[in-house]
């Protein structure tokens, strides 16, 4: 099974979107198995978003990303990262499809709501850059056998 990190950022926060964003985690069939809510410092965003700190507008998106805390979520599922990913929809809300995150709920390229994974690779340091071994929760979802056919898993 995949894990990929899943940032619930402030402007999700602000405006009451925790829910929504969890519940579409959930209702896709994705299983949560780890959750917390932390203040970002610079140095996790300095290194999180690494490829973006020689641009004019980092000092923008750091003080976004500081506005509020944020809520870390680790999410388990086959292809989770591809299948996160395109839930979250395009990184400019007013281009990302209705349908996903982005597109529903943002008209922003920074107040985009949710960060997640683009990779396999960046999802395994992501996880481990946000979660400690023991933050991460196995466990048996109940409805797990209506959610993979058995030759898939
Ligand atoms: N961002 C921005 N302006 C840009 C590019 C990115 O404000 O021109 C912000 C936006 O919040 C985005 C984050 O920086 O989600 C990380 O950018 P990235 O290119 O990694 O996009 P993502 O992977 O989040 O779609
Ligand atoms: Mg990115």
């Amino acid at each position: 099974m995949e894990q990929t990190l899943l940032l619930i950022k402030p402007s999700a926060i602000q405006r009451g979107l925790i829910g929504e964003v969890i519940t579409r985690i959930e209702k896709k069939g994705l299983k949560l198995t780890g959750m917390k809510m932390m203040n970002l410092d610079d140095a996790i965003i300095n290194e999180h978003y690494a490829h973006l700190v020689q641009k004019p507008f980092f000092p923008i998106i750091k003080n976004s990303m500081q506005a509020t805390p944020v809520i870390a979520c680790c999410i388990e599922g086959i292809e989770a990262v591809q299948v996160v990913r395109a839930l979250t929809g395009s990184t400019n809300g007013r281009n990302a499809l209705p349908g996903t995150i982005r597109g529903d709920f943002s008209v922003s390229v920074l107040e985009n709501i949710v960060h997640t994974s683009d990779s396999i690779e960046n999802a395994k340091i992501e996880v481990k850059r946000f979660f400690c071994d023991n933050e991460i929760f196995s466990y048996k979802s109940a409805n797990f056998d209506f959610t993979y056919s058995p030759d898939e898993i």
